[in-house]
């Protein structure tokens, strides 16, 4: 059977459980820390990685950023910004009833194509019997692809959601190396960093399909030791990364050691690689988005 993959956005109101959820999916604490404040490109959250599928999740900026009742527009700006993951969780809660946030995002997700799965979180705090008429009240405002009761913080149903989330997906590449991103969350923050000095100093010569993917993270006594490769599609780019004499290059691994430093409080060693890896620019409408 062929590979299938894809990006998946997680979106709710605050607090439906969508940090919950996503820790429990990648098996441990995930708390990214964002570098930029609030930069408006989504960021990979984690890697989810199956027999035959890889799921790339995504933070969303916006849908749950919000403090308290979110206003439409940036619910509006929040889904269109994800229009090209190839599939959406809108995570909902059990003990509530339908809020006006919860209105909000369904009445922006008729504009996505990809399939949207309604996640029932928090099961564990309701009757049984209450569930059915819960997911009657969702599925008559939203054609979902299909709907799955769990509860996050126990574990319930999350291994039923990943499988009918990977069902979902279409055939597509291993984003991710399978012990890439699976576990530390530092690793995010490093690449990110990485990334962004590429961008920064390169000045657009290297278009948003360049990727970074940590190759070794080791933390040891005194020093963090990281490998990251920053993944081009043309010769041509690994040029322009590489430099005259590996200046570019080098001038990149200063910048984003002293802020990884900053970032992870401890002494960084970083060691970069450039590699032509055309793969990345196979879905180009979702990995413009994203940055990948
Ligand atoms: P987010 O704002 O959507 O990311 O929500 P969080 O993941 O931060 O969760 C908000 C609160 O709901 C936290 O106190 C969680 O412990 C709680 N929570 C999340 N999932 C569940 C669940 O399945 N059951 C119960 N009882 N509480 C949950
Ligand atoms: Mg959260």
């Amino acid at each position: 059977m062929s590979f299938r993959s894809g990006f998946v956005s997680i979106i709710g109101r605050p607090n439906a459980g969508k940090s919950t959820l996503l820790n429990s999916i990648l098996g441990e604490k995930i708390s990214i820390v964002s570098p930029k404040p609030q930069t408006t490109r989504n960021v990979v959250r984690g890697v989810k990685n199956l027999d035959g599928c890889q799921i790339v999740f995504l933070d969303t900026p916006g849908i749950h950023k919000g403090k308290g009742l979110l206003n439409e527009f940036m619910v509006k700006q929040a889904v269109s910004s994800i229009r090209d993951v190839d599939a959406v969780v809108l995570l909902v809660e059990a003990d509530r009833t339908v809020s006006e946030d919860d209105l909000y995002i369904i009445k922006a997700l008729e504009r996505l194509k990809c399939p949207v799965l309604l996640g029932i979180n928090k099961v564990d705090r309701v009757d049984k019997r209450l569930i059915l008429p819960i997911i009657d009240r969702y599925t008559k405002m939203y054609a979902f692809k299909d709907v799955i009761p769990l509860s996050a913080l126990k574990g319930e149903g999350v291994e039923l959601l990943v499988n009918t989330l990977s069902a979902l997906l279409p055939e597509g590449p291993k984003y991710f190396p399978d012990d890439v991103l699976t576990d530390v969350p530092e690793r995010f923050i490093a690449a990110e960093i990485v990334r962004e000095k590429v961008f920064i100093f390169t000045r657009e010569e290297i278009p948003y399909s360049v990727a970074v993917t940590i190759d070794r993270f080791e933390e040891k006594k005194e020093v963090i030791s990281i490998a990251a490769t920053i993944n081009v599609e043309r010769d041509s780019q690994k040029g322009i990364v590489i430099g005259k004499g590996g200046a570019m290059l080098k001038k990149i691994g200063t910048a984003a050691r002293e802020d990884i430093e900053k970032l992870l409080a401890s002494k960084v060693f970083l060691e970069l690689f450039v590699r032509v890896q055309k793969e990345w620019t196979k879905k180009p409408g979702a990995l413009k988005e994203f940055g990948y």
